[in-house]
């Protein structure tokens, strides 16, 4: 059965979310792509020549409990992930969704790595 979001993490913008601040506009970033529902800026510490996060608004700590609550807005994270590929050239990328710490999530609001511009190895370190 489908785990509910905690409540806490239902959709409402959080004090100590970093990527909230960022929502918010107040914390700065280098945005590239913004819709209604998304916003995607470049990583702060990238691992490839292209390295863009694209997260949603609204603050779920996974992409598994974004697409639980807002399926369609999982959907807009990943249609503007391709979109930023575009336009970025990319014709190979990788999405990433890290979740969970042991996986090497260290922000608890959904967003999607976009890492192009090189190889790519697989499987993934
Ligand atoms: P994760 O480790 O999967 O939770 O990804 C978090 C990402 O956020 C890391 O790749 C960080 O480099 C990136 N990051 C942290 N702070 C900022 C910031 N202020 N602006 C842009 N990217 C950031
Ligand atoms: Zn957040």
């Amino acid at each position: 059965m489908a785990q509910e979001p905690r409540r806490e993490d239902g959709g409402e913008p959080q004090d100590d979310c970093l990527f909230c601040k960022i929502v918010a506009g107040q914390i700065p970033a280098t945005l590239v792509r913004e819709t209604d529902t998304v916003v995607a800026f470049r990583d702060i510490n990238p691992q490839a020549p292209t390295h863009i996060l694209v997260i949603p608004k609204l603050h779920y700590p996974d992409a598994a409990s974004l697409a639980a609550a807002e399926p369609g807005v999982l959907a807009d994270v990943l249609r503007e992930a391709g979109e930023v590929a575009g336009e970025e050239k990319l014709d190979s990328y990788r999405i990433v969704f890290n979740t969970g710490s042991g996986a090497g999530q260290t922000v608890f609001h959904a967003h999607a790595h976009l890492l192009g511009g090189r190889g790519l190895q697989w499987p993934p370190g």
